[in-house]
């Protein structure tokens, strides 16, 4: 008889694994609390306006590429991808940033004017950065995190310099220019960590940024879980939405018997989460939980995040698709996430723009808007607190980009702290999962398969490999691989 599998959650990991155990001949039936699929990215329509409410930035499209070509697909069946150009850019003052192109060499030309003699160590760094890449997003992320030895091979052996050493002080050996520092060290800021407490080896993210380049799904990021879903569906999976799992169900022999589900027991032979994976564990009964609080607490989460979701009534100037406003001290906005959590005096913020390549995403003539401003975990908020930080976006925006924007405002909608929390059952309102710091990385993360419960799997953002949409896709491979290893047996 087929065995069945209950999913819990539609994001990603969840969506990939999906495929997967489909592919491999089980009954696959995924629940999800809210009333879209797809986690994290959501999409926000409003009187013409659409906004990505989560992800925003397509990177490392290999990674797409791989998941969908295992189902002899590609991403261009199911959605239509475009290379930004520029890829973004980057406010460091009034009337001053820099644009990365999407093409390497005029990357090199802008460091090279902005410090003499950096492009030469740009092309260095690159170098071993493209090395990386293919060492670790071709094989290491694929690892199921169970063991160290899955780490040590004659590649990584040479590269030890790489794991303990940090991204800070990589980038900063030979490259000073401040501007040219920040730029490098904002890859890792998508795995949820200090650039001084990311390793080295990270630096596959430079060239995931500038070797890769940003893509753009016509129609967001939603388009992409559709053709996950597309995909999913045609595969056998069944998708149940507002259906909220209020327990994982284990047997007297400590084995995996079923889900609650809005009241009702499902029987299941096995479970994956792709929750929140602390979330996921207070499902079960306190004696089947692997992780205790204090082990959640001493993590180091990624941020949360303060959104704005803006319709302006007229196109914006000087702006590009993705707009990060660095005009700010990352340090001091670090230390106010990470080490001293409170509201950030001068906060770096993101901004995207995506009716500007997409005009599917606001009227003619108007201009949807998403502001990010990342922020510590749990950090208590208020509706006084969202309306401070929205004028002070659009005070810096003013400033930033020299125009007037503030009676071009049609609406703003927020999303923080309190809404990941009620949306996504989100530890400490955390924006995207366990940071990957090197106490944090590979066998150190929290595990795929339950060492507790017999038929009970992990997937996602909190657990192998870490934050991202790529590694989410990632996450849900390794975890369907091993749960067919089990059962297979
Ligand atoms: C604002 C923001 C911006 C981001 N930007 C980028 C970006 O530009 N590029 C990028 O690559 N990544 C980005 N990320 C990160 C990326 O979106 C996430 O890492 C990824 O989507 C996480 O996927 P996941 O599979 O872990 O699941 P999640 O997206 O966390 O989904 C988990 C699902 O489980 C459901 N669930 C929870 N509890 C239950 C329950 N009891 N019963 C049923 N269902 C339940 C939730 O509703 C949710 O749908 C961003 C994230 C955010 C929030």
């Amino acid at each position: 008889m087929r065995k069945t599998i209950h999913i819990i959650g539609s994001g990603f990991s969840a969506l990939a694994a999906s495929c997967y155990l489909a592919k491999d001949g089980y009954d696959v039936v995924v629940f999800e609390k809210n009333k879209n699929l797809g986690g994290r990215a959501q999409q926000l329509c409003k009187d013409g306006f659409t906004f990505d409410m989560g992800p925003t930035w397509y990177w490392m499209p290999d990674v797409f590429e791989r998941f969908f070509a295992d189902f002899g697909k590609s991403p261009s069946d199911f959605y239509k991808l475009e290379r930004l150009m520029p890829a973004y850019q980057v406010y460091f003052d009034i009337a001053d940033s820099i644009f990365i192109s999407n093409d390497l060499e005029e990357i090199c030309d802008v460091f090279e004017e902005t410090e003499k003699g950096s492009a030469v160590h740009l092309r260095q760094f690159l170098k071993v950065a493209k090395e990386n890449y293919e060492l670790a997003v071709q094989n290491l992320v694929y690892q199921p995190g169970v063991s160290p030895l899955e780490l040590v091979s004659k590649d990584t052996i040479v590269r030890l310099n790489q794991v303990f050493g940090t991204i800070r002080k990589q980038v900063r050996k030979n490259i000073k220019n401040p501007k040219l520092v920040k730029i490098l060290e904002f890859p890792v800021l998508f795995l949820g960590a200090k650039p001084q407490n990311t390793p080295a080896l990270y630096n596959f993210m430079n060239w995931a940024d500038f070797g890769l380049g940003t893509w753009h799904p016509k129609g967001g990021m939603i388009q992409v879980v559709n053709g996950m879903v597309n995909l999913a569906e045609s595969l056998g999976v069944t998708f149940k939405t507002n259906a909220t799992v209020q327990k994982i169900k284990v047997d007297g022999s400590g084995k995996v018997e079923g889900l609650i589900v809005d009241g009702e027991f499902v029987a299941s032979d096995v479970v994956l989460s792709g929750a929140d994976y602390h979330h996921s564990e207070t499902l079960l009964e306190f004696k089947y939980r692997q992780y205790s609080q204090k082990y959640w607490e001493s993590r180091t989460f990624a941020p949360s995040a303060l959104l704005f979701y803006v319709g302006f009534d007229k196109k914006l100037e000087n702006v590009s698709h993705h707009t990060l406003f660095f005009d700010a001290e990352f340090d001091q906005h670090a230390v106010e996430i990470y080490d001293k959590p409170k509201w950030p005096e001068s906060p770096l913020f993101y901004a995207s723009f995506p009716s500007i390549t997409d005009d599917s995403f606001a009227p003619n003539n108007k201009e949807a808007a998403t502001f990010l401003i990342p922020l510590a975990p749990d950090l208590q908020e208020t509706e006084e607190d969202r309306s401070r930080y929205f004028d002070l976006i659009i005070d810096r925006l003013e400033k930033m980009t020299k125009q007037s924007l503030r009676s071009n405002v049609l609406f703003a909608e927020s999303f923080c702290v309190k809404d990941f929390k009620s949306a996504y059952n989100s530890f400490k309102g955390n924006a995207y999962g366990l940071a990957n710091t090197l106490t944090q990385t590979a066998f150190l993360r929290p595990k795929i398969k339950s060492k507790k419960v017999k038929n009970l799997y992990f997937t996602g953002q909190l657990t192998v490999p870490g934050p991202g949409v790529p590694p989410a896709l990632i996450s849900g491979k390794i975890a369907s691989k091993l749960i067919t290893k089990a059962l297979s047996k």
